[in-house]
C-alpha cells in the first residue's frame, strides 16, 4: 500500500523521523472505535490498540484518542497480533466539538481534514441558506482547515448564476461551485480541490446531497461502503465500515456518522463545541457568567494578551455568540406567542360557556 495515496507526504515524513527510529511505522486511522483504531499501513490494514504507555498518556490528560485521519506511530509487533499505538502526530487541522462527559474538552470527529465541503441544494427548499453558511464557515475556519461552497442540484435550478453571485458575495474569500451530483457535472473540480494527496469532508443538512457526492467522486464500481475485515480472536472475522475513503485519482473523503450528525450551525449545538479552547479558559476566569470583554480575572482576556489565544478566533467567537444572543431571543418570543395563540381557543370557549350560563339562567 502506497500511504501517499492516503495523504502521507514529506512533511508527515519529517515529523515522523523520532517515531522512524524507535522502530514504530506510521499508520493512518479509517476507522475509530472505543478502544481499538482500524489503520492503513505500508503492510496494508492493521487494527491497532494502545500500548500500555500511551493509554496512561491518554489517562492523564497528556495524549488524545485518535480520531478518524489522524497519523499514528505504531508499533508493528507480529502480523497475527494487533499494532500497538504509540503516538498521535501533531494534527494539521482538527473538527471537534465538545464532549458531554467532559466540560472543558472536545471530542474529535475528524483530524487532518485540508478542505471543508459546505453543501446546500438549490432546490427552491431549505437546502440553501445564507445565515448557515456563515455560521458554517466560522467553524470551519476555526478547524483550520479550507472552506469550499458547493451548490449542489444545480440542475433544478434557473438561475444558477445568480445564487453563485448571492453566495459569493456572502463569502468572498471562498470559492463557490454550483454542481449537479445527479447530472454529474461540476463534480470533477470538486475532485480537482483534493488533488495532491488532500483529505476533504461533506458538511451540510440532510437531503442536500451529499451521499450523492460522495458516490460519484467515488465513481462507478466503487462501493460506498468500502469494508475492511478485521480479524478477531477465534479467528472469526467481522466487517467494519470504513470511514475514510480514497477518492481517485489522489484525494481521500472522511464520511463518520459523528460527522454526519454534527451540525455546527443548528442553534443550541453551542459555542463551547465551535470554541473549545475559548470553553477551556472561561473555567478560569474569576466569574462565572464572565462574558469577556472586561471583566477582572477574566482568563479569557489574559489568553489574548498572551498570545495563547488567537485574536481571530475570539472576533469570530463574538459574532457567533451575538448571533447565538439574538436567536435565543427570537425563540423566546415565539415561544410566548405560541403560549398565548396556545389559550386563544380555550379563552374563547370560556366565554362561550359563560355567555350560555347567562341565557340559560334568564330562561
Ligand atoms: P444527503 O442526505 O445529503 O446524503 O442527501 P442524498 O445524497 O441522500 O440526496 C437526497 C436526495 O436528493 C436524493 O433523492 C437524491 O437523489 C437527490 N439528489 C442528490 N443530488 C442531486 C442533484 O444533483 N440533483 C437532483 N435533482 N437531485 C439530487
Ligand atoms: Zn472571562
Amino acid at each position: 500500500m502506497n500511504l501517499r495515496d492516503w495523504g502521507w507526504n514529506d512533511e508527515w515524513f519529517r515529523e515522523f523521523r523520532p517515531h522512524a527510529a524507535e522502530g514504530w511505522v506510521p499508520g493512518r486511522v479509517i476507522r475509530q472505535d472505543r478502544g481499538a483504531c482500524e489503520t492503513l499501513t505500508e503492510a496494508g490494514a492493521r487494527t491497532a490498540e494502545p500500548s500500555g504507555r500511551f493509554r496512561h498518556a491518554v489517562e492523564s490528560g497528556a495524549a488524545d484518542m485518535p480520531a478518524v485521519g489522524d497519523w499514528l506511530a505504531l508499533d508493528p509487533r507480529p502480523d497475527n497480533a494487533r499494532a500497538g499505538i504509540e503516538a498521535v502526530l501533531p494534527r494539521r487541522t482538527c473538527l471537534a466539538r465538545q464532549d458531554a462527559g467532559r466540560a472543558t474538552r472536545a471530542q474529535v470527529l475528524a483530524a487532518n481534514v485540508d478542505i471543508v465541503f459546505l453543501v446546500g441544494a438549490l432546490d427552491s427548499g431549505r437546502g440553501f441558506s445564507l445565515p448557515r453558511l456563515e455560521r458554517a464557515l466560522a467553524m470551519v475556519r476555526g478547524s483550520g482547515a479550507e472552506a469550499v461552497v458547493v451548490l449542489n442540484k444545480a440542475d433544478l435550478c434557473d438561475d444558477i448564476g445568480g445564487f453563485v453571485r448571492e453566495a459569493q458575495s456572502a463569502v468572498p474569500d471562498v470559492p463557490v461551485a454550483a454542481v449537479s451530483a445527479l447530472e454529474g457535472w461540476g463534480v470533477e473540480e470538486l475532485r480537482s480541490w483534493l488533488a495532491g494527496g488532500r483529505t476533504g469532508v461533506l458538511l451540510g443538512p440532510s437531503g442536500v446531497g451529499k451521499s450523492a457526492l460522495v458516490n460519484a467522486l467515488l465513481g462507478e464500481g466503487v462501493q460506498a461502503t468500502q469494508e475492511v475485515r478485521e480479524a478477531v480472536a477465534h479467528g472469526r472475522h467481522t466487517t467494519t465500515r470504513r470511514e475514510l475513503f480514497r477518492i481517485p485519482p489522489e484525494g481521500c473523503l472522511v464520511d463518520t456518522a459523528g460527522l454526519r450528525e454534527f451540525q455546527p450551525w443548528a442553534a443550541g449545538a453551542g459555542l463551547d463545541a465551535v470554541f473549545p479552547e475559548v470553553a477551556a479558559l472561561a473555567a478560569h476566569c474569576r466569574f462565572r457568567d464572565c462574558r469577556h470583554e472586561g471583566e477582572p480575572g477574566c482568563a479569557v482576556q489574559q489568553a489574548l494578551g498572551d498570545g495563547s489565544l488567537d485574536l481571530r478566533r475570539f472576533e469570530h467567537f463574538l459574532h457567533l455568540r451575538r448571533e447565538q444572543d439574538y436567536q435565543v431571543r427570537r425563540r423566546g418570543e415565539t415561544a410566548a406567542q405560541a403560549e398565548k395563540e396556545k389559550w386563544k381557543p380555550i379563552a374563547r370557549l370560556q366565554k362561550e360557556l359563560k355567555q350560555r350560563r347567562k341565557r340559560d339562567g334568564r330562561a
